[in-house]
């Protein structure tokens, strides 16, 4: 929804609602952890209201532990936090599961996937981050395809039901490579909302990612 009008906001969630589209992915960015400030609980509050598909709340920001609460409050279903923000991310990622919300886990390009390995069964979502994270409209980093590659065999050695979720650079020429790879969830921002007819681009994404 980063790269929504906000000017016509109700308008761009009814067009999600009434897409193929399966969940809403909300970046939220505070100018510390990426260089970028986005949007915070209230405006995710108010799109909730509106909104009827899940709820995909992804956190760029420092010290996620501070604001679970606030965002399960807001209507978060799934809660994803950086691996590189915290000391304690056992602890915050069990806090945010005991919250009632699904507890994601993203890593930055420079993270080696092998990192979160002993994290796997206590995360619903595994974020691999395709661009570095701050703006839309970036394009994806080929070092992404073998990323997925590992997590894939990691979640399957340990066998945990952990989602592989791409956020970054996702357009109708990669999606069919990134679905191979191994990928589960496709956040595609740019793709969409800077289409002419956004509602056909998220039908073709989700053909060709079958
Ligand atoms: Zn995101």
């Amino acid at each position: 929804m980063l790269s929504a009008d906000f000017l016509k906001l109700g308008a761009e969630i009814e067009m999600v609602n009434n897409s193929d589209a399966d969940w809403f992915h909300l970046d939220v960015m505070d100018g510390r952890f990426v260089p970028n400030i986005s949007y915070g609980m209230p405006i995710i509050a108010q799109m909730k209201k509106l909104a009827t598909k899940t709820f995909d709340v992804h956190l760029m920001i420092e010290e996620p532990e501070r604001y679970l609460e606030d965002f399960k409050k807001a209507g978060a279903d799934y809660l994803t936090i950086h691996y590189e923000t915290g000391y304690h991310l056992h602890r915050t990622l069990t806090s945010i599961r005991a919250l009632g919300m699904k507890a994601g886990l993203a890593i930055n390009p420079h993270t080696p996937v092998e990192s979160v390995a002993d994290l796997l069964p206590d995360i619903d979502l595994l974020l691999v981050m395709s661009i570095n994270p701050g703006f839309g409209g970036q394009k994806f980093l080929p070092l992404t395809y073998n990323k997925i590659r590992k997590a894939k065999e990691l979640i399957n050695a340990t066998g945990s039901n952990t989602l592989i979720e791409i956020d970054g650079g996702v357009t109708l020429d990669n999606v069919a490579d990134i679905v191979a790879a191994g990928a589960d969830v496709l956040v595609a921002g740019n793709t969409v909302f800077a289409s002419l007819n956004p509602q056909d681009t998220i039908k073709r994404l989700k053909q060709l990612g079958k």
